[in-house]
């Protein structure tokens, strides 16, 4: 049985029309030879009366702290929404489709509600429904624990439901539609010039998704490189190939640098030495308080790092228990250039920085690893930056 998984993402159901499109893709797939497991998004972003902040919106915010049990039931009706309309429109053109919840599905989590992480797939039900010539619609990002309650897996779950029923059912490939042509070499949304990226490896792909593009959860890589799974970004809206991640990556692909993404809402932290010994310990104490950090330069009297903005407060708080003083830079954003190629390329980080400077960007940080450059700038000035650098590598 040659199994397709394909999910399709909050804007491509998000109205009848797109809804067609994705009955069209779905009818092809069957015609093509494969079985299709369909799973879907919430419908909409924001403000759409189905999506999954509308929905949080109906509830306070001291119950959603006090009640995670309830909240994530709540949080799965967009989801299991989706599947039902889904269905409709499948079944409209004679397609017969059974709607399935995460747990019908067969997905089984922990009880870490909210965020939980999947422990198992069992794919008797799906096998059964295809089986029958019937086209599984799974609601995407969640689950049941063994109590049998409803569990969500974390945003842009969805992705990560794609990608273990991918792996579970041994999928030929794990399809991933959305609005936009598949991953590009920069946020469109940002570069007007950006391109596709045709090939990828998920190694690659993964620094994409875990340094802030949201075109794809980092988890869905992981698990799709884990049992070699092929991962296709597509356009609901169009027959463009996409973009195909896979271990064979962009072979013959020469360009030093792939792409580049961002992460918002960074704090630059600067700590000196003084002569309490907290500062020795520092490290350790945000750890046991939960508090990651990153780009961590340490000097023999001062270390600079950044956290996220969710932490400023707590972290604030305990700087102070502590005795340490620190100064702080608040809006900041953590530009990723990525390329599987620059290592061991000389004057690359020259090259970022001479970009920078000509456009009057001030770089707060940098660091580097054998794949990605990483450069701190204020966010008001990020999305020139991005720009400069995509002009400055020849992305477009
Ligand atoms: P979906 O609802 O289909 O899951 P998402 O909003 O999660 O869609 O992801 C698609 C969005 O990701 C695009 O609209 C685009 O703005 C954004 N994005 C960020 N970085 C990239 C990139 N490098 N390539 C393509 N899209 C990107
Ligand atoms: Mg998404």
């Amino acid at each position: 049985m040659k199994i397709l998984v394909q999910k399709f993402g909050g804007t491509s159901v998000s109205t009848q029309e797109k809804r067609k499109l994705v009955v069209c893709k779905v009818m092809n797939a069957k015609e093509e030879g494969y079985f299709p497991v369909v799973v879907v998004s919430a419908m909409g972003r924001k403000g759409d009366p189905y999506a999954t902040d509308t929905l949080l919106s109906l509830i306070d915010d001291n119950f959603k702290v006090a009640n995670p049990l309830a909240l994530d039931l709540l949080m799965s009706c967009g989801e299991t929404i989706s599947t039902v309309i889904m269905c409709n429109e499948l079944n409209s053109k004679g397609i017969d489709a059974v709607p399935l919840t995460g747990g019908q599905a067969g997905i089984i989590t922990d009880c870490n509600y909210n965020n939980a992480a999947i422990l198992n797939v069992d794919t008797k039900q799906i096998l059964s429904i295809l089986q029958k010539g019937k086209i599984p619609v799974v609601a995407g990002f969640q689950g049941k624990d063994e109590n049998n309650y409803i569990t969500t897996i974390g945003r842009g779950g969805s992705d990560v439901t794609a990608a273990i029923l991918g792996a579970a059912l041994n999928a030929v490939e794990t399809q991933i539609y959305t609005d936009v042509d598949g991953i590009m070499t920069a946020d469109p949304r940002i570069v007007s010039e950006a391109t596709l990226i045709k090939k990828i490896s998920y190694d690659e792909i993964f620094q994409f998704a875990d340094q802030g593009a949201k075109v794809i959860h980092p988890r869905a890589v992981e698990i799709s490189r884990k049992y070699n799974i092929p991962l296709v970004i597509k356009n609901t809206m169009n027959n463009c190939d996409g973009t195909v991640i896979s271990n064979l990556g962009n072979e013959g692909y020469e360009s030093i640098i792939t792409g580049i993404t961002h992460m918002n809402n960074r704090v630059q932290i600067k700590i000196c030495k003084n002569s309490d010994s907290s500062y020795e310990d520092l490290f350790d104490i945000l750890a046991e308080n939960l508090i990651s950090i990153d780009l961590i330069n340490v000097f023999p009297k001062e270390k600079i790092f950044t956290i996220d903005e969710k932490d400023f407060i707590k972290f604030q708080n305990l700087i102070k228990e502590i005795n340490l003083v620190c100064s702080f830079v608040k809006e900041c954003s953590k530009i990723s250039i990525i390329g599987s190629k620059m290592r061991g390329i000389p004057g690359v980080m020259a090259r970022i920085l001479k970009a920078l400077t000509r456009e009057k960007i001030e770089v707060l940080q940098t660091a580097d690893s054998h794949m990605t450059i990483w450069c701190l700038v204020e966010t008001e000035y990020v999305e020139g930056a991005i720009n400069a650098l995509h002009r400055e590598f020849k992305l477009g």
